[in-house]
């Protein structure tokens, strides 16, 4: 019984969780800094919008922002960044 308890708790506190950072992000979208982007691909991988891309440039591949409007600025992509490259900016 106990542990039904705690896993509803668990559980309740993550959905909840999960609404607080949607209402408090929603007018945010993600930002790559190309000058600490690496080109690991990890974030193009996370997102499960498909908002970021690779592309290439002078210094290589950088991830960059496809289609910013699909982007719920969940923030899974930067979690996974170990480069401190992507930002939640202010929609424009
Ligand atoms: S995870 Fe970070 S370093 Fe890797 S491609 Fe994405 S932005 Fe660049
Ligand atoms: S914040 Fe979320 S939706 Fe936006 S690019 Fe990152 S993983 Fe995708």
């Amino acid at each position: 019984m106990n542990t039904y308890i705690v896993v509803g708790s668990v559980l309740l506190l993550w959905i909840a969780g999960g609404f607080y950072r949607r209402r408090k992000n929603r007018n945010k979208v993600i930002y790559v800094d190309k000058n600490n982007c690496v080109g690991c691909r990890r974030c193009v991988k996370r997102c499960t919008r498909r908002v970021l891309e690779m592309a290439e440039d002078e210094a290589g591949k950088r991830a960059v922002v496809k289609y910013p409007d699909k982007c719920s600025a969940c923030g899974d992509c930067r979690r996974k960044c170990k480069f401190d490259a992507l930002k939640l900016i202010e929609r424009s």
